[in-house]
């Protein structure tokens, strides 16, 4: 069995609850099928917030889930939209979202990817109009249970600076790359190309935490810590590598602007300051972007594997900077955090418990999430 491990829990204990998954996937099914998605649809966005919470990843947990009813009674988001193709090849797509749930949107282009890729051997599909997806990693694990290499990136609503420029610009637009691997977990490197995603500010304000300075600047280019000023000011968050040049804040820049070439502007989807926010009235036509890669057309698969868990013992095997350092492949600690959260739960904020408590009466639906463990 392997140890407990978890990459974030929202400190101090008597902060928060430990919920049990199942009951939480079940709750956000419910109230988003209260906002008339069809059960199916309701059922994958569930899986795609919760899982973001078991991994540790709770900036595009349930904490979520508000942002997408208020799109829902906003009009931005069109719950019975179902994605059509626009234009086809063999080893291509581009989609349409019909301005549905990006999750929905992102999980169907990424079957969608597979198939064609299961035929041709590599494939891209391109999505356009849709919405917020939540977390790019969970589209490109689609890929590794097929056997293949997934690749997915979304361009966001724009709340980077730039390098050498104030204000919001470009999206946090993530980058996720999956690899299957012989023995758990894969690897999933999956990253938004800003130093944080703004998740992770809505969190802190939330908690009522100071972020650390050099995450965002004001509109007039200063540090910020204070995360409701981030929120309420419109600061920007800066690119992958900080402020300016010096310490990579442009190769950051240039990752967020790749992204919004191949997510916006190649499919016809919106890009920079255009994109919208999920609440926003005007259509958000956030767009993706799908890779992937049918591994046994290019090499064997068992050679793959064995290679990979070969590179795998090979990171391990770097000498550590100290005694107490660990080394990690990337998706590792999601992956422990994943199996310690599906054991003892998934620990959640009251602030954010009192969220979906009030979005249960909004939806006119049980609160039912079981809670596992009160902290002292
Ligand atoms: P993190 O900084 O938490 O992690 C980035 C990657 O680095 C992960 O693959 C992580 O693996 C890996 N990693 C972490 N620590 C180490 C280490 N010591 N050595 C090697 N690899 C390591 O991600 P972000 O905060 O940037 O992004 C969080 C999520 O937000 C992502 O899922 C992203 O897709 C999503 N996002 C979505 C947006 C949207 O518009 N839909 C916009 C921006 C972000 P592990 O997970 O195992 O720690």
């Amino acid at each position: 069995m392997a140890r407990l491990f978890e990459k974030t829990v929202p400190a101090p204990p008597n902060e928060y609850v430990r919920v049990e998954c199942e009951s939480l996937k079940s709750f956000v099914s419910a109230v988003l099928s209260a906002f008339k998605v069809s059960e199916e649809h309701s059922r994958i966005v569930a899986d795609v917030l919760v899982t973001a919470d078991l991994m540790g990843i709770e900036s595009h947990g349930v904490q979520r889930l508000k942002r997408y009813t208020m799109g829902i009674q906003v009009g931005s988001v069109n719950p019975h939209a179902c994605l059509k193709v626009v234009k086809k090849s063999a080893s291509t797509a581009l989609v349409d979202g019909g301005s549905g749930l990006g999750q929905v949107t992102a999980y169907n282009a990424m079957e969608i990817a597979i198939r064609k890729a299961e035929e041709v051997g590599v494939s891209v599909v391109g999505v356009r109009n849709s919405h917020h997806f939540g977390i790019a990693g969970y589209y490109a694990l689609q890929a590794v249970k097929h056997g293949m290499i997934g690749m997915v990136m979304t361009n966001s609503e724009a709340l980077v600076a730039y390098t050498h420029t104030v204000g919001r610009s470009v999206g946090t637009n993530p980058i996720a790359v999956s690899f299957p691997t012989k023995n758990p977990p894969p690897v999933l490197f999956d990253a938004a190309t800003s130093v944080i995603p703004i998740g992770k500010v809505e969190v802190y304000a939330k908690e009522n935490k100071k972020i650390p300075l050099g995450w965002a600047i004001s509109p007039e280019g200063k540090l910020l810590d204070d995360p409701k000023e981030v929120l309420t000011r419109k600061g920007a968050i800066l690119p992958l590598g900080g402020f300016g040049e010096d310490f990579g804040g442009h190769k950051g820049a240039g990752l967020a602007l790749v992204v919004d070439l191949l997510c916006g502007v190649l499919t016809g989807a919106n890009y920079g300051k255009n994109v919208k926010h999920t609440t926003d009235k005007e259509r958000a036509n956030v767009g993706h972007f799908m890779l992937a890669i049918d591994i046994a057309k290019l090499t064997p698969m068992e050679d793959f594997l064995e290679r990979i868990e070969e590179y795998k013992g090979y990171v391990k095997g770097l000498t550590k900077a100290s005694e107490e350092a660990e080394v990690w492949i990337p998706g590792e600690k999601a992956w422990l955090t994943m199996e310690t959260r599906k054991r003892i739960g998934i620990p959640i904020h009251k602030n954010i418990l009192k969220e979906l408590k009030e979005e249960s009466e909004k939806a006119g639906v049980e609160f039912n999430i079981k809670v596992l463990k009160e902290t002292a």
